[in-house]
């Protein structure tokens, strides 16, 4: 009868035979999910026997992962900072850069008091959700122009029982909402269309809408930047994620769009410059 730990090795195996990156990690997170154990809990259960029913939705998983489905969408689930969030193939996988991005903000937005938050581009909630747990009072409107990540974000507000302090809401630009806010934050497509071709099989199963920043990949990050001066109060502050090559590009952008405003980049855990802030002097 197979065992945890045969069943690891049959799972690496595939993996690593079909060329799959960190085979012995994708087996573990994948024996522990068909298993109902923590990954760390793997190697001291190595013994327990396995039914063939789990062996098989395992290797199915396998093959799942040799045709380059992400994990997250092969478990329709994933663990953005402790927050168990419902996933599907048409709304963007969280990354662990945005964490980040929200830990700057958290930083250096004040953290008491009535406030209205704005996440353009929210995706499957995710950082709508972590600011709603950590800002009791803070009023947050969640947008995004995809019809499936709007439907997927709410089921993920709903779920961690935010539904009465984040709204989730279809729309295409800030101004259109009509309401001023004290904070925006956003992690929006950025990525230059031309190089989405050559992105790894992974990142291109997620939605070209998550991805693409047009031309120059600053193509929303442009328009949420012209928008400020009718979307944020009066010492407002606005945050986003970029790439890591793209600091000059929003640079020159912010200084054509005007803002009365002072700019700050930061740079992320590897030290490469990945986000910036706006504060809005109106
Ligand atoms: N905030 C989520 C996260 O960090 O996991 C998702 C980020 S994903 C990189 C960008 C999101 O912006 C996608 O969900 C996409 O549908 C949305 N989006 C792209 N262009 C948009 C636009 N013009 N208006 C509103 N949402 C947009
Ligand atoms: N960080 C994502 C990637 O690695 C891109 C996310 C985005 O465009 N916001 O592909």
């Amino acid at each position: 009868m197979r065992n945890v730990n045969s069943l690891l090795k049959d799972v690496e195996n595939r993996l690593k035979a079909n060329e799959i990156s960190e085979p012995a990690l994708n087996a573990e997170w994948i024996v522990s999910k068909v298993c109902g154990l923590e990954r760390l809990q793997l190697r001291l259960s190595g013994c327990e026997g396995i039914s063939e029913e789990t062996a098989k939705k395992a290797m199915d998983m396998a093959l799942m992962r040799i045709k380059h489905v992400p994990l997250s969408y092969i478990f329709g689930e994933h663990n953005f900072r402790g927050f168990s969030l419902e996933i599907n193939r048409g709304v963007f996988v969280p990354r662990p850069e945005t964490e980040e991005l929200i830990d700057i903000f958290l930083k250096c937005a004040r953290k008491n008091g009535k406030m209205r938050i704005l996440d353009f581009g929210t995706g499957s909630g995710a950082i709508a959700i972590l600011l709603a747990a950590e800002i009791k009072e803070a009023e947050i409107i969640a947008v995004d122009k995809s019809v499936l990540s709007i439907r997927c974000a709410e089921r993920n507000v709903k779920k961690h029982g935010f539904s009465e302090r984040v709204k989730v809401q279809r729309g295409e630009s800030p101004e259109e909402l009509g309401i001023r806010f004290d904070f925006i934050i956003s992690n929006p497509p950025y990525i230059p269309s031309p190089d989405i071709e050559g992105l790894d099989a992974e990142v291109r199963m997620e939605p070209r809408v998550a991805l693409d920043g047009g031309k120059d990949g600053l193509k929303v990050v442009r328009k949420l930047l012209r928008s400020l001066p009718f979307v944020l109060r009066k010492g407002g502050m606005f945050f986003c994620e970029i790439g890591e090559n793209q600091v000059e590009g929003v640079k020159r952008v912010f200084l054509e769009s005007e803002v009365p405003g002072r700019i700050e980049f930061y740079r992320d855990c590897n030290m490469k410059w990945r986000f910036f802030s706006v504060k809005f002097y109106g």
